[in-house]
């Protein structure tokens, strides 16, 4: 699933025209960049985590097979129903026929990217099931008719004034009320209901457990407890990649989780499923949709190590300013731009270039992806192989040459300073989308002066 826009650009530009939501985009997420930094500051081992957390992948990945399989063993042995999905489409059929099994119509889901990634919810409604997601985020831009916006906080881009009006359409609120305690209160209330009439479940997997055939759900709001609990079919849905080998490696990944995500010591919830309660059922979808093809590819593999916490989105200057709607994959910020160029190349040609390469993202990663550099290689693929920005692609072609000539490079920056000195609308007009927000100092002298001056 993707976003309404053609590219990063054109997504960013609809959400710069609204500056004071920029703003406070921007600070929102910047506040929860500074509450994961006091987290990992409090606790002195924190970069001997991430290493540990970092080879657990790694070696987890490089015998990806063998732990799928004990999993699926224990996992049955346990009573769980196991099933393998090749891509979204098949993924969507498994459930589907599931809970058609079940005469199912009404199914409470709790927050997983990967039921986004595959476009399951209208893949349902299409025949006839209603699905209602229950994480507050989630339902918010469920009734907004939304995507969600960042894979933690789906609701970030929505302010709590179009909460209320949107409570007070849906759920009958007071009009005007803002106060978010009494907006979750109606939230609660009105999921209670959902949840008491749900025919089945449906929740993400952040771990699944080879040695134990068990898993792991992280939520701060109970709604995987509640859904799962009370209703007689409980499906979980996930990547493959989200496997680890043993029951003490959960240590590692949920203490560097729950700080990376929200700055919090750990989740407020932190479920356990091992098997069905009596008289329920339970099924666990095991889902490639790409992931083995990006296991291939050597530069991106360590892509898979991501347990989505969002750090990576939260402290990026572009997505902050930008949005997470401007990204054209379901999963936006640097970790999506890394992980949906293999997946569709031309169509996420823009998003390796939505970034800095600050490597900013790198360093906030809590299992070492090196976020930054496997976009700076996307880059280079995307200009050799599509047709991606050919101005840019000009342009890069002068400047190597330009560079690669000291002679030219001379010349060139004479000529530059002299017409960066010249009339402003020369430089800053609609041409120049660079501009748009930046200004260039009015240069006093050339680089290579410069460096004379310095280095001498
Ligand atoms: S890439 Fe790293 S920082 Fe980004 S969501 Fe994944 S685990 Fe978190």
């Amino acid at each position: 699933m993707s976003t309404q826009y053609k590219n990063h650009p054109a997504g960013a530009k609809a959400f710069n025209k609204n500056p004071e939501r920029v703003s406070w985009h921007d600070k929102a997420l910047w506040f929860v960049r500074e509450k994961r930094d006091k987290a990992t500051h409090g606790i002195p081992e924190w970069e001997e985590l991430r290493e540990i957390a970092a080879q657990i992948k790694a070696h987890t990945l490089s015998h990806l097979d063998k732990y799928l399989l004990q999993f699926e063993e224990q996992a049955q042995a346990n009573g769980i129903h196991v099933h393998w999905a090749k891509d979204a489409q098949e993924h969507n059929d498994i459930v589907l026929s599931i809970l058609q099994k079940h005469n199912v119509k009404n199914v409470v889901k709790s927050k997983s990217m990967l039921t986004e990634e595959c476009s399951l919810n209208p893949h349902l409604n299409q025949h006839d099931i209603d699905v209602v997601d229950t994480d507050l985020g989630e339902r918010i831009v469920q009734l907004a008719k939304e995507h969600p916006s960042h894979i933690v906080l789906p609701a970030i881009h929505k302010k709590k004034e179009e909460v209320g009006e949107l409570f007070h359409e849906h759920l009958n609120t007071e009009k005007g009320a803002t106060d978010p305690t009494y907006l979750t209160r109606a939230a609660r209330e009105h999921l209670r209901d959902k949840f008491l009439q749900a025919d089945a479940a449906i929740t993400g997997v952040n771990f699944a457990v080879a040695e134990s055939g068990g898993f792991v759900v992280c939520t701060n709001e109970g709604n995987v407890d509640m859904g799962a609990n009370l209703a007689p079919v409980h499906i979980a849905c996930m990547g493959i990649e989200k496997i680890i080998p043993k029951v003490e490696h959960l240590g590692v990944f949920l203490r560097l989780l729950a700080r990376s995500a929200t700055g919090q010591a750990i989740t407020t919830y932190s479920s356990h499923f091992h098997k069905p309660k009596g008289g329920k059922e339970m099924h666990i979808v095991l889902v490639d949709n790409g992931r083995t093809e990006q296991l291939s590819r050597d530069d991106f593999r360590k892509s898979l190590n991501c347990i989505r916490c969002g750090a990576c989105m939260n402290t990026c200057p572009i997505y902050r300013r930008s949005g997470g709607h401007s990204y054209t994959y379901t999963i936006p910020g640097p970790i999506g731009s890394i992980l949906s160029p293999g997946k569709d190349l031309k169509k996420h040609s823009s998003l390796p270039f939505a970034s800095t390469l600050c490597g900013s993202c790198s360093d906030v990663c809590p299992v070492k992806i090196d976020i930054h550099t496997q976009l700076y290689k996307w880059r280079q693929i995307i200009m050799e192989e599509t047709n991606y920005d050919p101005a840019k692609k000009l342009s890069m072609k002068m400047a190597g040459k330009a560079m690669g000539n000291p002679k030219l490079f001379k010349m060139i920056s004479k000529v530059g300073n002299t017409f960066l000195k010249g009339p402003r609308v020369l430089i800053y007009n609609p041409l120049n989308t660079w501009g748009i927000k930046r200004e260039l100092p009015v240069p006093t002298q050339t680089f290579d002066d410069w460096y004379k001056k310095n280095n001498s």
